[in-house]
């Protein structure tokens, strides 16, 4: 048996972006300007962006969430998939990246697909149920704050329709998981949600070791 998760060095990595990534230029800029800025780790890496776009072909999505947005990376290769019909709900508190985020959307032209709510992303989700929206959405990018990881999963649970799709970010956590001496909140959230899925049956389960570990979470 293979190990699914092949150490990936800078030499490695290189020869992936170079041989696989297709980027515009726009969304290079996005990287370039984001990565000047002091939390710009945060940003998702753009294979993973590219992988994110084909997921959302591959189910057809139409209607997607995005609990965490940053400077819009993961939300312009979101919407720009789901063509012209789209239409991506993101959810940030920031209003200094979101202006980012924003500009290239807009330049990209697909702010018009984009529904950008700011303020705690726990309350956005609820007031998303409230009026109706469960079962409405196709796919959901969950990459906020950690702590609160399974408040969205719930929610977003409600808001996907049978056969929707989640996407939960950095759920390896630099492999902080795995080592049982870290116990700050982060590590312990994403841990224990990690353990709720795999024993969740109303989903299937797959992890997908790209970025920071990703796993997929199809509503049954
Ligand atoms: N997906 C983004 C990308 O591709 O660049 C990265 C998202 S970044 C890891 C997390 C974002 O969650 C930050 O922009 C932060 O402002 C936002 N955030 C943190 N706490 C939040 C909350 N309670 N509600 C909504 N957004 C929150
Ligand atoms: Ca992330």
């Amino acid at each position: 048996m293979s190990k699914s998760i092949l150490p990936i060095d800078d030499r490695l990595y290189d020869y992936i972006l170079a041989n696989w990534l297709r980027e515009t230029p726009l969304m290079r800029r996005l990287r370039d300007e984001t990565s000047r800025m002091p939390m710009s780790m945060m940003q998702i890496s753009p294979d993973q962006g590219q992988f994110m776009a084909m997921l959302v072909e591959l189910i057809g999505a139409r209607r997607a969430l995005e609990i965490g947005s940053f400077t819009g990376y993961s939300a312009l290769a979101v919407a720009s998939a789901m063509g012209p019909q789209g239409r991506l709900v993101c959810c940030d508190i920031s209003e200094e990246y979101t202006a980012v985020a924003r500009r290239y959307w807009q330049e990209a032209g697909i702010a018009d697909r984009i529904d950008l709510k700011l303020g705690p992303a726990l309350a956005t989700l609820d007031a998303l149920l409230a009026r109706g929206e469960a079962g409405k959405f196709d796919f959901a990018f969950i990459d906020a704050d950690k702590t609160n990881y399974d408040g969205y999963y719930e929610r977003a649970l409600r808001l996907v329709r049978p056969g929707g799709l989640i996407a939960i970010d950095n759920v390896l956590w630099d492999g902080a998981v795995a080592d049982t001496t870290k116990t700050d909140e982060d590590t312990v959230a994403i841990r224990q949600l990690n353990a709720k899925l795999l024993k969740d049956e109303r989903v299937a389960l797959s992890l997908v070791p790209i970025g920071d570990g990703l796993t997929l979470a199809r509503r049954r």
